[in-house]
């Protein structure tokens, strides 16, 4: 039988009503095998998720204060769910547990591991599957990089033992026995994690909105949703601050080339957005895949004369960023000026003395620095068989009124970024949407 792996994410399974959407979605597709659950998630606006508590728990320990109230608060969220859902499972003993250990020094990654672990045996309990803990069969190396190979062996093995499997997302465990966790929003990796180990066809990424937007819904009104994105594409995008899934969580599935299909709970009627190696489709209607952009950035223009012909000059401009630790996020040259784009705070971190050093070492005419830069992303695997899309792109952001201060197309002809001031930002995306999209 087909294998799918599912990962729901936490505000999929931040209460009882949550927990019975989930239930509905996996048993109507019963190649919906392998399920990594997130802990609960926010259930309104003002909600703090179960992780951002355990974490906090932690926090007052070490601080010596009491967690006695704040974590009944915890136990209470788990309480409810299980009550609301009529289910006969005692979880006492097991969140008597958690808390001994948190209170015995059991470490910051094994606290917030607690919200999936727990969430993963009630939806286990739920669904009637096996529960499969994450520490018995994600690996971590010494030096705490995820331990691929050893992860597969062991956790392919042990899914094959189980038609159907709850395995809690977000932590697995040192060679010293320790727990650790993903970065946050880790679930994403582990769901890709099992989806590889699985050998599935499909990795199901179920969440609250319908798959990526081409553009950001706080810009865009009603931007449309993206049906077709290669990895690629979605690299760049995350790359610009498009947030659904977490970065690395492309990797495993991606070696694999198994797809990823982001999805709706609340609307599991929406096909979502997938996630692919290649596609020979693209929407010829829009031409662009999405935009994303980010502020915070500035830029060092370097001048001198004849600097086209002083062999080793960008080496020379590279080890001075390199030095001071500084990532160049884009370089826009001319022939007797270089200009680097970075981060502003990584940059207001070391700027008098990196400032200094190119004075020193690379003698310019002229460095000028400015700030308050926004960087804006336009992606789009068709770019590169469409003409006149630069074209668009800029006369689109000039007809708003908006002024360009860089332009940098990678040569993949997968994106094209343009810089402009951070106060432009929004009219700029959303002039270039509607250049796309009417
Ligand atoms: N619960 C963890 C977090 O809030 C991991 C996840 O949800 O993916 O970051």
């Amino acid at each position: 039988m087909q294998v799918k792996v599912v990962k729901f994410g936490g505000s999929s399974l931040a209460d009882a009503a949550h927990f019975r959407q989930v239930a509905e979605i996996i048993k109507a597709d019963p190649s919906r095998r392998y399920v990594v659950p997130s802990a609960p998630g926010k259930r309104f606006k003002d909600d703090v998720k179960v992780t951002d508590m355990l974490y906090k728990c932690y926090e007052m320990t070490k601080a010596h204060e009491d967690i006695t109230d704040y974590f009944r608060l915890i136990c209470n969220r788990y309480y409810e769910i299980i009550r609301e859902l009529g289910l006969e499972f005692d979880i006492s003993d097991e969140l008597e547990y958690v808390r001994n250990s948190i209170l015995h020094a059991s470490g910051r990654d094994y606290a917030a591991s607690r919200g999936e672990y727990l969430n993963g045996m009630i939806l286990a309990k739920y669904l009637g599957f096996p529960f499969i803990d994450a520490e018995n069969v994600i690996y971590f190396k010494e030096n705490g990089s995820f331990d691929e190979e050893k992860t597969n062996e062991v956790l392919g093995a042990e899914l094959k033992k189980f038609d159907h499997a709850v395995i809690p997302g977000f932590y697995g465990v040192m060679p010293n026995g320790t727990i650790k966790t993903f970065s946050r929003g880790g679930s994403d990796i582990t769901g890709s994690i099992v989806a590889r180990a699985a050998n599935a066809a499909l990795y199901e990424n179920w969440t609250d909105v319908s798959g990526f937007m081409m553009a950001d819904p706080r810009i865009v009104k009603d931007p449309c949703s993206i049906e077709t994105i290669t990895y690629r594409e979605l690299r760049e995008l995350s790359y610009m601050g498009a947030t659904v899934l977490h970065e690395d969580a492309i990797f495993p599935v991606r070696n694999a080339g198994i797809p990823i299909n982001i999805r709706n709970t609340n609307k599991p009627e929406d096909n979502g957005t997938m996630i692919v190696a290649a596609t020979e489709h693209f929407d010829t209607k829009h031409v662009i895949t999405g935009i994303a952009g980010r502020r915070g950035f500035s830029s060092i223009t370097v001048e001198k004369d004849m600097m086209n012909a002083e062999v080793g000059f960008t080496r020379k401009l590279l080890d001075i960023l390199e030095e001071y630790e500084l990532a160049a996020e884009h370089l826009p040259t001319g022939i007797d000026t270089m200009s680097i784009i970075v981060n502003t705070d990584d940059f207001l971190k070391v700027r008098e003395k990196m400032l200094a050093a190119m004075e020193r070492r690379l003698k310019p005419d002229r460095v000028v620095m400015e700030d308050g830069l926004a960087m804006i992303a336009v992606v789009g695997r068709a770019m590169i068989q469409a003409k006149g899309t630069a074209g668009r792109i800029f006369s689109a952001i000039s007809k708003a009124g908006v002024n360009i201060r860089m332009i940098d197309q990678g040569s993949s002809e997968l994106n094209i970024i343009t810089g402009v001031e951070e106060g432009d930002y929004e009219k700029a995306v959303d002039a270039i949407y509607h250049e796309f999209v009417n």
